[in-house]
């Protein structure tokens, strides 16, 4: 349903410049978040192509999540699990939305704040003596931070399939914190998550949708879920 849509209040009805996005809430990162994006950062800075593969993959186990939960409830069972990537060249953004089960705010807090796999270390490991394996990345489960390969904030607009839960959203520019706050923009239909990577001004050859769609082709042929790649209007 649409009910985590709030209506808006006559008195936000201001001059859109000189309104300040809603603080929300801050939150300090797990330590070992700081220590895998510092890695994910500098040793695969020559491969960070990888970003789009690891954020298509979580897109796309967020669509099968859903999938597997909708045979046990009366969740629209219409609702075609897609993943669509929207690149804006004025706002220097790419945006990647799935139609998954979205995260609730403690999700939020557990799966974007924290490193939850034991692997970590081993990660850690791996990695920190400089010999960077691209494969590594997914195989720990840190895939979401390589987003920050690419981009110097990334948001998460969200909303959990769970009955009644709100539009949310997550934003860090990386440092040591992130914030969560409650999301007015474009309504998510259902459930599902949009990301917003906000480029690296060296990144901004992922504004190009021919190059995300070799990208595809060339990392996420088996992902079972359509994806689009939508062509800027001229
Ligand atoms: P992994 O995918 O191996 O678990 P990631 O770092 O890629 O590790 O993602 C961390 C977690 O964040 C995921 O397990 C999932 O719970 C959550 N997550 C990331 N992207 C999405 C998404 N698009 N929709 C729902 N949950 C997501
Ligand atoms: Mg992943």
């Amino acid at each position: 349903s649409a009910a985590g849509a709030r209506p808006l209040m006559m008195s936000e009805v201001v001059d859109a410049e000189t309104v300040e996005a809603p603080a929300g809430e801050t939150f300090e990162f797990q330590a070992e978040v700081g220590r895998v994006m510092d890695i994910i950062i500098n040793s695969l800075y020559s491969n960070r192509d990888v970003f789009l593969r690891e954020l298509v993959s979580n897109a796309a186990d967020a669509c099968d999540k859903r999938r597997f939960l909708s045979i046990t409830s009366d969740d629209a069972a219409s609702v075609t699990p897609t993943i669509s990537i929207k690149t804006d060249k004025d706002a220097m953004t790419v945006t990647i939305e799935d139609t998954g089960v979205g995260m609730t705010r403690s999700e939020l807090q557990n799966n974007l704040g924290r490193i939850a796999q034991s692997g970590t270390k081993k990660f850690v490991e791996a990695l920190g003596d400089g010999s960077a394996d691209v494969n590594l990345i997914g195989q720990f489960g840190v895939g979401f931070y390589s987003a920050y390969l690419v981009a110097d904030k990334v948001d998460v607009i969200t909303k959990s399939m769970q009955d009644g839960s709100p539009q949310l959203r997550w934003s860090s520019n990386a440092s040591s914190s992130y914030t969560i706050s409650e999301d007015d923009g474009e309504p998510i239909e259902g459930s599902g998550t949009r990301l917003v990577l906000h480029l690296k001004d060296d990144a901004l050859e992922y504004l190009e949708p021919t190059k995300l769609e070799g990208l595809l082709q060339q990392y996420s042929e088996f992902v079972e879920f359509p994806i689009s790649v939508w062509k800027e209007k001229t």
